[in-house]
């Protein structure tokens, strides 16, 4: 109980105690040495004392005792009484007889029997001294040792005081000393820690100095003070931070010990449930907003999924979170007031480092917006089925009209090409066919060419009329072909030449030296868009020239430039001009056109890959020049066109031409008759089908729209009957629809080619077909081999020739004519000549005109 007490105590108190127990712990000692000392010497003091007076007695008795004189002895012994400590004295003699005795008392102080040692023999009160003397007799002194004994007492007092105030001033010094270095800083540090453990203020520190162990002691609490408030600055922060979110976050957020217990409740859940935090913490959930119905039905769910009993409490929100799943779903809880609100809750658990569970934390949300959001959805979704419905019906029956208006001008389009073309065939298959007749007089022979170049501009005109539909429903497609480039440039030339003249301009076409023999190309779009700028450029020029240019920009890209000296185009009219409907100038040019070709020519231009660049300054001309990505290739398709074909070799061969408008046929008995070809004619499929079991032709020319049976049924049926099926069929058609090609050629033909017929091409197919080779002759009227011409022409003299190569630069075919026919009328021998001259002059042929000259200039 008092070391319980004493270790209770302060320190400075046990320092106290143990100072004063030290202090008296030596003191004590300090006594005990005294005593001792005290003790030990009292012997040597009593000596000091009694033997001067034996000595005396001894020397002043000598004679006495040798003489047994009692009475001498006696009067020796009273001597004594002059020391009042001498208490007893008596002279024994040797046989024990009593001499003499001096006593100042009546009882004897002397022991019993008397020793006969020599020596001191001390008592409590008294010392007895016994020294022999001569004849062996012994004086005995007794002494009273009060004095002494007094003195010792006197001398142990001082002694004690002056122990006392010894101890005492070296005890206080000594706590002092020690106050100052140990017990002060320690108190001092004992109250700061105090402190800081009752004020948890860790700015505390204490004053240090020296570098004894307190003063360490003092430095590793204020570095440990450091680190501590820096720690308690992160904490402080991070619950700070941990505190705004809790608070601030839209989500519930309610943590619990392992049990159950609520440990913390942030605002967000305050809001959601109605308690407050103070309401929840330290009680049990789901007990309080939990639909035990809802946690007893999720608890069977758990535990069928688990595979062990879940029981309906806690452990339905922590028994997945315990086994490392995640916790998720939706709740109806119930508020303070007795409200329900569907949230999602989602529980984790908390854990420390080495997995020990020491908590879970509950997120929940709010669902009641989002949930009156989804119905809201959902209505609006249900309301936009509805509307969607109703608008696709619509648009339904919208585009059924489209595709019905749109059908119909398809059709439409289809029908006035074809009823357009149909005639179109009869002109140009007869211009064509009276063409190859070399008896047809030079005039009629440049009026055929004229009835054919207009047809072909015609055939053109429709074409773009078509086009311009197909671009603007976007159903513009491409036939690549090959594409013979001479003869490509020569068509092309001979129609704008033809208004170049008439014009009175000068029309030239240059192609570059290093152009390939063909080009894969759209032919049709390319002559469409070259016919359009050369006929824009001679349309807008009214003096000077008109020019092609031919070339190459790449391996597989070739650029083509319509130059001109015409009126030239105002420069902030040059991106107008490309606009449908567009057309700038004066009025009076306007007329005649529409103001769609260079709209379409650009569209073209870019289908084929390229655009349409346009340089102009007005009144002096401009150049539109465009590229196009098209693959060189080096075999013609098409028939020399310099040679006549006549007939074939082997034997006759039978054609079956199927065609229900008579001209159509006529125009194409005409061309295969005189090859040599035996020729049935049909007039529609059902007939066509009996004929041809019937005759066994060895080609069949089939028209596509045909009244009863159209051609592709016709051609389908024929592929049926197994002595027919391998009969080459030519599918012709003047119908405008490109997909007409791929059906007929589905249906089994082995060809198509369109209307109006390009006879070159249709027997180039049929050789191809039959495996026919020609029999052809040399053109003789346009044969270029200028050295054998030559040779067959008398020529006029030289100043004759030297006239006509002046009328040759100057491009002016009615002077070339007149001139021709002056010639003639010099000499008949000329009349072969003036004949070339001519034909060269009505076919516009002005470069081959001037080169003629040229050869043969003297
Ligand atoms: P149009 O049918 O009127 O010729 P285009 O689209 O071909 O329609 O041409 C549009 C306009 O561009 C023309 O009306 C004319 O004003 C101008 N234009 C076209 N080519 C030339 C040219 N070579 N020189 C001057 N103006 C031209």
């Amino acid at each position: 109980m008092a070391l319980i007490n004493f270790r209770q105590q302060s320190f400075r108190k046990k320092l106290i105690l143990a100072l004063f127990i030290a202090a008296l712990l030596a003191f004590a000692a300090a006594s005990a040495a005294f005593m001792l000392f005290e003790h030990l010497s009292l012997e040597s003091r009593a000596r000091q004392v009694m033997e001067p007076y034996a000595q005396l007695v001894s020397v002043g008795a000598e004679a006495a005792v040798a003489f047994e004189d009692s009475g001498r002895s006696q009067e020796i012994l009273d001597t004594l009484r002059a020391n009042p400590q001498i208490l007893e004295a008596q002279i024994n003699l040797r046989d024990g007889r009593m001499l003499a005795r001096y006593s100042i008392r009546s009882n004897t102080a002397l022991p019993q029997p008397l020793p006969t040692a020599n020596g001191i023999y001390l008592d409590r009160n008294t010392a007895v001294l016994v020294q022999s003397m001569q004849d062996n007799a012994y004086l005995y002194l007794a002494m009273n040792l009060d004095e002494l004994n007094r003195q010792t007492r006197n001398t142990l007092r001082v002694f004690a005081i002056g122990v006392v105030v010894l101890l005492a001033t070296v005890a206080l010094g000594l706590l002092a000393a020690l106050q100052k270095s140990i017990v002060g800083p320690i108190s001092t540090l004992a109250e700061t820690v105090e402190q800081v453990h009752s004020h948890a203020d860790y700015s505390q520190r204490v004053l240090t100095s020296g570098t004894d162990e307190v003063a360490r002691l003092g430095q590793s609490f204020n570095a440990m003070m450091d680190t501590i408030q820096e720690h308690e600055d992160d904490l402080r922060r991070l619950m700070l931070f941990q505190r705004t979110i809790l608070d601030n976050v839209a989500y519930g957020i309610i943590s619990t010990a392992p049990d159950g217990t609520v440990t913390s409740f942030n605002r967000a859940a305050e809001r959601l449930l109605g308690y407050t935090a103070d309401e929840v913490i330290g009680k049990q959930t789901p007990a309080l907003w939990h639909d035990t119905e809802e946690v007893a039905q999720y608890a069977l769910h758990l535990s069928e999924e688990l595979g062990e009993t879940i029981a309906p409490g806690f452990a339905v929100f922590s028994a997945r979170p315990r086994r490392n799943l995640p916790e998720e779903k939706e709740w109806s809880f119930i508020r303070k007031d007795g409200a329900r609100v569907p949230v999602l809750l989602s529980v984790t658990a908390l854990r420390t480092e080495s997995g020990l569970i020491t908590g879970f934390v509950g997120l929940t949300y709010d669902l009641t917006e989002r949930k009156q959001a989804e119905d809201e959805l959902r209505r609006h979704k249900d309301q936009l089925e509805e509307t969607v419905q109703q608008r696709t019906a619509d648009l339904l029956l919208a585009r059924d009209a489209a595709e019905a208006a749109n059908k119909a001008k398809s059709l439409f389009l289809a029908h006035m090409s074809h009823e357009l073309r149909t005639p179109l065939n009869g002109i140009l298959g007869y211009a064509q066919i009276l063409q190859r007749d070399e008896l047809v007089g030079e005039r009629k022979a440049a009026a055929l060419n004229v009835i054919r170049q207009s047809g072909e501009y015609l055939q053109a005109l429709i074409d773009d009329i078509l086009d311009l539909s197909r671009i603007e429903t976007g159903k513009l497609d491409f036939v690549l072909s090959n594409i013979s480039l001479a003869k490509f440039l020569r068509g092309v030339t001979d129609i704008v030449g033809l208004r170049a003249r008439q014009k009175g301009l000068e029309f030239s076409c240059e192609p570059a030296p290093d152009l390939p023999v063909g080009i894969r190309c759209d032919e049709r779009r390319l002559r469409q868009v070259l016919l359009n700028l050369l006929t824009n450029a001679v349309k807008f020029t009214d003096s000077g020239q008109v020019v092609l240019r031919v070339g190459r920009v790449g391996a597989s890209r070739f650029f083509f430039a319509v130059e001109d000296t015409g009126i030239g185009i105002d420069r902030n009219e040059l991106e107008l001009i490309f606009q449908p409907f567009e057309q700038v100038g004066d009025l009076q040019r306007r007329l005649g056109g529409t103001g769609l070709g260079l709209a379409i020519s650009r569209q073209l231009v870019r289908y084929l890959g390229g655009d349409i660049v346009v340089e102009s300054r007005a009144g002096k001309g401009s150049i539109f020049r465009f590229e196009v990505e098209a693959a060189s290739s080096s075999t013609p398709v098409l028939l020399n066109p310099v040679q006549v074909i006549t007939g074939y070799y082997g034997p006759r061969r039978k054609v079956l031409i199927v065609d229900d408008v008579a001209s159509n046929r006529a125009v194409l008995i005409d061309l295969l008759t005189p090859l040599g070809f035996d020729i049935v004619e049909a007039f529609n499929g059902i007939e066509a089908l009996e004929l041809a079991q019937s005759t066994r032709p060895d080609l069949i020319l089939m028209d596509i729209v045909m009244p009863k049976m159209d051609g592709e049924e016709a051609t389908h049926l024929l592929r049926q009957l197994p002595a027919l099926a391998q009969v080459p069929i030519i599918a012709l058609s003047a119908s405008a629809l490109t997909a007409d090609e791929t059906k007929c050629l589905e249906a089994g033909a082995n060809a198509f080619l369109p209307k109006p017929v390009d006879q070159d091409e249709l027997l180039a197919q049929m050789a191809a077909l039959m495996q026919l080779e020609w029999i052809t002759m040399p053109r003789t009227e346009l044969t270029p081999n200028q050295g054998k011409l030559a040779e067959m022409l008398i020529l006029p003299p030289a100043a004759e020739m030297q006239e006509l190569y002046r009328l040759a630069l100057t491009g002016n075919m009615r002077d070339i004519l007149q001139y021709a026919e002056r010639i003639a009328g010099i000499d008949p021998s000329y009349q072969a000549f003036a004949m070339h001259l001519r034909q060269l002059a009505n076919g516009y042929q002005s470069k081959a005109i001037l080169a003629f000259a040229e050869a043969h200039l003297p």
